[in-house]
């Protein structure tokens, strides 16, 4: 069965083919933005991408398939944090690049094949905006920013649907538009391909036909799939976010400028809810991987857990998820170690493929590999099952054991508790040790030396 993934443009599903005759897929996923640590709503859609890629290689063969996710480093949020922290811009992506890099291996992401940055790719993008201008698709306000003129595209909201009137209305409420912005623009729906330099850009600003600036954000996406991948992508992908205006706008400045389809597939993987509401810092729901990680949590587990949900349904996440995503993982790496090396008649883990071709059903194939667990080891041949669990991306590792910290005040009674024990002060030493105990600790003592360990509940 071929992959089937939903296609927002279309709205239906539909197998992923390639259009070229190498038989390569070209694949393009839009890419982090480095000026913070990525968060768990991000690492969704990533590792939701990385379940695409595995399966693509699986089904058209390791190099048949193009993988290209950008890395956003220069606009808004970058300068600002570069500026607040009086470093230079590149030092603060090449930060939370690495950074990034750290997380997506933790989170057993395979790289990309190619992974352009904005800044890296300026003079395409200058080419591009210049032919949008020669087609008359843009034009140069007279602060010297260039602005792509979205009457000038026919097509302009098939892919969000949204209409010319609910457009103006809606991005000017959305605070989408800064009145900067629309002082200059033609339009208030006119979207910026090339921003004019201003005092809090600093440094960061380049030469262009139209004077020194930097790029807007949506071209860097059209300009580096064109250079790595061709004027037609097969397959793009983004967070459901990103669909208007970003995806939208990519499509627009593609179309006008190259003539041709930009992608014959639009995937988009939905929000990420935590405790029911929207992630915010304000709400204090805003998680990291580190911030996992120090509560005691695998990211082998918060993998199993952002699959858990059907990739284009909103998933609420809650930290119990995130025992039971453990609890599956070992379960997982216990019915590994025992699937004997040669076995007769095995299954060979087409129901978990089944799930995964039809539309990217996670949920589902976590289902099918619990159903085959359930049969027993014998049923099943250790390279069919190592298969699976290399598609959905999860290692088989050995239970985790998290690190406990152990809160100062309790350091501090068995401080005094080991002291009243090495002075002979026996019934002090026993009040502190019940003290211990009352607050869910108990004191493993040797010789020399004494271990704390958390009491089970
Ligand atoms: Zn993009």
């Amino acid at each position: 069965m071929a992959i089937q993934l939903y296609d927002s443009l279309e709205r239906r599903l539909k197998p992923i083919t390639p259009s070229q005759p190498d038989g390569v897929i070209r694949f393009y996923n839009c890419g982090p933005t480095v000026y913070a640590p990525a968060h768990i709503g991000n690492f969704r859609t990533f590792v939701v991408n990385d379940v695409i890629r595995r399966l693509l290689e699986l089904e058209f063969g390791p190099d048949k398939v193009k993988h290209v996710r950008n890395l956003t480093d220069v606009d808004d949020k970058t300068i600002r944090r570069a500026r607040e922290e009086s470093r230079p811009l590149a030092d603060v992506t090449q930060q939370w690049t690495v950074k990034f890099h750290a997380d997506c291996a933790a989170l057993n992401c395979l790289p990309p094949h190619v992974e352009p940055t904005a800044t890296g790719y300026i003079r395409e993008q200058v080419d591009m905006i210049d032919v949008l201008m020669r087609k008359g698709n843009a034009y140069r306000a007279a602060d010297g920013s260039v602005y792509f003129k979205v009457s000038s595209f026919e097509d302009y909201g098939r892919l969000s649907r949204v209409k010319e009137r609910e457009l103006q209305v809606g991005s000017a409420l959305a605070g989408k538009v800064t009145a900067a912005d629309a002082d200059e623009k033609e339009d208030v729906s006119d979207f910026a391909l090339w921003k004019a330099h201003k005092p809090d850009d600093g440094a960061n600003a380049w030469d262009s036909p139209w004077g020194r600036g930097r790029p807007g954000w949506h071209i860097e996406c059209s300009a580096m799939s064109k250079a790595l991948l061709g004027e037609t992508i097969d397959l793009h992908t983004g967070g459901v976010d990103l669909l208007f205006p970003h995806h939208e706008n990519e499509i627009a400045q593609s179309q006008c400028c190259n003539g041709t389809t930009f992608a014959r597939h639009w995937y988009h993987s939905e929000h990420l809810l935590v405790d029911g509401k929207k992630m915010s810092k304000s709400l204090g729901n805003l998680y990291t991987l580190d911030d996992l990680v120090a509560k005691g949590f695998s990211p082998m587990a918060l993998r199993y857990a952002l699959l858990m949900g059907h990739p284009r349904k909103q998933l609420n996440f809650m930290l119990d998820s995130l025992h039971a995503a453990e609890s599956a993982m070992t379960t997982l790496h216990s019915f590994w170690q025992s699937i004997p090396d040669n076995v007769g008649r095995a299954d060979d883990c087409d129901s978990v493929f089944a799930a995964l071709h039809d539309d990217l059903n996670t949920p589902g194939a976590l289902g099918a590999l619990f159903t085959i667990v359930k049969r027993g080891p014998t049923n099943i041949s250790k390279t069919a099952f190592e298969k699976a669990l290399y598609a959905l991306g999860l290692k088989p590792t050995a239970p985790h054991t998290p690190k406990v910290e152990i809160p100062a005040a309790i350091t501090a009674l068995a401080e005094k508790r080991w002291a009243a024990k090495q002075a002979k002060d026996f019934a002090a030493a026993d009040a502190l040790r019940q003290e211990l105990a009352a607050a869910g600790w108990s004191m493993l003592d040797s010789k020399t030396d004494y271990k704390l360990e958390p009491l089970k509940k």
